[in-house]
């Protein structure tokens, strides 16, 4: 197969080429219904189809095209949810299989026994045969034909736990069996250095890792450390306008592109909170990244071209997959 020739990114509605991705919001939620994470967090709790394909329609209308739901296995993601979204909202939306932080499962998950290698098949299989609706909640195994377009890890604190480490590395074996691309969880400046290693020493091409919320915890100089690795950042943190204005992470991408490494740079929002949603009753809404960013980063500097680069051209590559034994 020649180099070109594969170019799929894998959406719950199948696969399209990179083309037809457009605009891109790489680190969303979309829905989170069940699992520990609204039990810490009551806010976290996005429960309705509607509410989505609503919020959804914002970004749409906004220019929106891509949404990457970035909640994997046995956390809340609701696969069979995503994919009436995505087919009621006009939106591509890409569904992540792999895992969140060690505190998101109870002590008894199966993530604390299970072997890497079973790990493995577990995480290929959502992308082979389907996403399993229960996020393998089991006993029953249920499969949509929608697959996996993305894997999620996720390290928290300085010191990764061990539970944690070895999701990790079933991770980095699944990236190299499935040739999707790892978008990570980062909880400080470290965060990006340990999956690093550990996902390489799999076998993953640092081009294939999307490092999450660095912006939150990173300089410039970490950042541009980061990419220049091959790897690539998302800068996710929009829309805390309580806390941080954008403007922030405009001025990084306008920083990174002066160390010449824009083509490293997603954006995301995250914005996994009932109160950060109109179809909740908060804001700023979904359509924020489409809607305001856009002349934040002309007034930082960018010109049309790099906007384009950051919100469309870039999502394009990373999302992609990359040649592999299944391909
Ligand atoms: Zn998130």
């Amino acid at each position: 197969m020649r180099h070109g020739e594969f170019e799929l990114i894998v959406t719950v509605l199948g696969e399209i080429a990179p083309a037809e991705l457009g605009p891109a919001d790489c680190h969303e939620h979309l829905l989170i219904r069940g699992g520990l994470p609204i039990v810490l967090e009551p806010d976290f709790a996005l429960d309705s189809v509607d509410a989505a394909v609503a919020e959804v329609g914002e970004f749409v209308a906004a220019g929106g095209r891509a949404l990457v739901d970035c909640m994997p296995l046995g956390v809340g993601r609701d696969a069979r949810g995503l994919v009436e979204v995505a087919e009621r909202s006009g939106a591509h939306v890409i569904a992540t299989t792999g895992f969140h932080k060690d505190r998101y499962y109870a002590a008894d998950h199966w993530v604390h026994t299970y072997s890497v290698e079973a790990i493995v098949e577990l995480l290929v299989a959502e992308f082979t045969e389907g996403l399993e609706v229960s996020g393998y909640g089991g006993p029953l195994v249920s499969r949509l034909t929608a697959r996996a377009g993305a894997i999620k890890v996720a390290t928290s604190g300085p010191i990764p736990t061990a539970t944690e480490l070895r999701l990790v590395e079933a991770a980095g074996h699944a990236q190299v069996r499935t040739g999707l691309p790892v978008l990570t969880h980062t909880d400080d400046a470290g965060s990006a250095d340990v999956q690093l290693s550990v996902l390489t020493a799999c076998g993953v091409a640092p081009s294939s890792i999307v490092f999450g919320h660095m912006d939150r915890h990173a300089s410039v100089a970490a950042l541009a450390a980061i990419c220049s690795t091959g790897a690539s950042v998302c800068l996710d943190w929009m829309g805390r306008h309580d806390r941080r204005p954008d403007s922030y992470i405009a001025d990084l991408v306008a920083a990174l592109a002066s160390a010449g490494y824009l083509e490293h740079v997603v954006l995301g929002q995250d914005l996994a909170r009932r109160a950060y949603w109109h179809a909740y009753g908060g804001g700023p809404g979904l359509a924020n990244l489409m809607e305001s960013f856009p002349a934040l980063l002309h007034k930082a500097g960018l010109s049309d071209d790099q906007i384009d680069q950051v919100l469309v051209g870039n999502p394009r590559r990373v999302l992609n997959r990359t040649e592999t034994p299944l391909a």
